[in-house]
């Protein structure tokens, strides 16, 4: 069957930024799965995805507005070394993460420590990049009812949160 909304899908995929250095992987043998259609891929990928079938390879090159955006400059701040857990090692180079105000967890990058101040960066680490894609499908069912419901795919074996 044919890539498209609804569809469960199982891919291998290895990322590059351009330089052909691997940034990211699927574990060999376990293919990431997603529910297709609800951009829970970078959207460039998925349109490319749309239409395939088990067994096709492609090679996709995604533009940071279809990946994970443009570098927001409101994204890097200064916040006060008080603000953090005490105890907390904040030094450059370091990904903490921290809790927003919807209860949500985001990770941060630590930029720079400046005395008192810390320079932190929230735009994701892949953001303004041109990302370089190798997929091969390993996979495509239709989404059951539950998963449909859950808004994700479900492992093998079913149900297991
Ligand atoms: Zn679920």
């Amino acid at each position: 069957m044919k890539i498209a909304k609804d569809s469960v899908v199982a891919i291998e995929y290895r990322l590059h930024l351009g330089d052909g250095n691997v940034v990211d992987e699927s574990e060999p043998g376990e293919p990431l799965e997603y529910l297709h259609g609800y951009e829970q891929i970078v959207p460039g990928l998925e349109r490319e995805l749309e239409g395939k079938e088990a067994g096709a390879a492609l090679k996709v090159v995604v533009q940071p507005k279809d990946g994970y955006g443009d570098i927001d400059p409101d994204g890097v701040e200064e916040v006060p070394r008080t603000e953090f857990p005490e105890g907390m090692e904040l030094k450059a180079g370091s990904i903490l993460s921290a809790t927003d105000d919807e209860g949500d967890e985001v990770d941060f990058l630590v930029k720079e420590v400046r005395g008192d101040m810390v320079v932190v960066d929230f735009n994701h680490p892949f953001a303004g990049k041109t990302l370089h894609f190798e997929v091969t499908v390993r996979g495509v069912r239709q989404a059951t009812e539950e998963e449909l419901e859950h808004g994700h795919a479900h492992g093998e074996g079913g149900h297991d949160h």
